[in-house]
């Protein structure tokens, strides 16, 4: 089984960064070096790698999220939460990260962010190398 990461959301579309997470959990595995899978067993959350510096980026993404893929637009899925299906494969369920030396091969200004699409919830994210 992979590893799991539980991630708690706020908001009903909210970006976490879980970068130190995934680290930590690289570090306890005692993997130098590989490939990094981190995937997310839902359909309404996603998994997307972005600028953790400044957190205007995020609140920028989440803003233009919802103006292409509104809410309520006459969906068919009883639900009601194909917005949130919709934004999830527009941004996709993983992302693969190097793993060099223990450490996570990121840019300067990357993070690994879960995108919540329809929180808020209790999470999971599965890790691994
Ligand atoms: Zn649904």
């Amino acid at each position: 089984m992979p590893i799991t990461i539980s991630v708690k959301t706020h908001t009903r579309i909210d970006m976490v960064d879980i970068t130190s997470s995934v680290q930590n959990e690289i570090s306890k595995a005692g993997v130098t070096d590989g490939i990094c899978v981190v995937y997310v067993p839902h359909t309404t959350a996603g998994m997307t790698i972005n600028e953790g510096a400044d957190p205007a980026v995020c609140q920028d993404m989440i803003k233009k999220f919802t103006d292409l893929v509104p809410p309520d637009a006459g969906y068919r899925h009883m639900e009601g939460n194909s917005d949130s299906h919709i934004k999830t494969s527009m941004i996709g369920s993983s992302v693969t990260v190097i793993v060099e030396g223990g450490r996570l091969v990121l840019g300067t200004w990357q993070k690994i962010f879960f995108c919540e699409f329809d929180g808020p919830r209790s999470r999971k994210v599965y890790v691994t190398v």
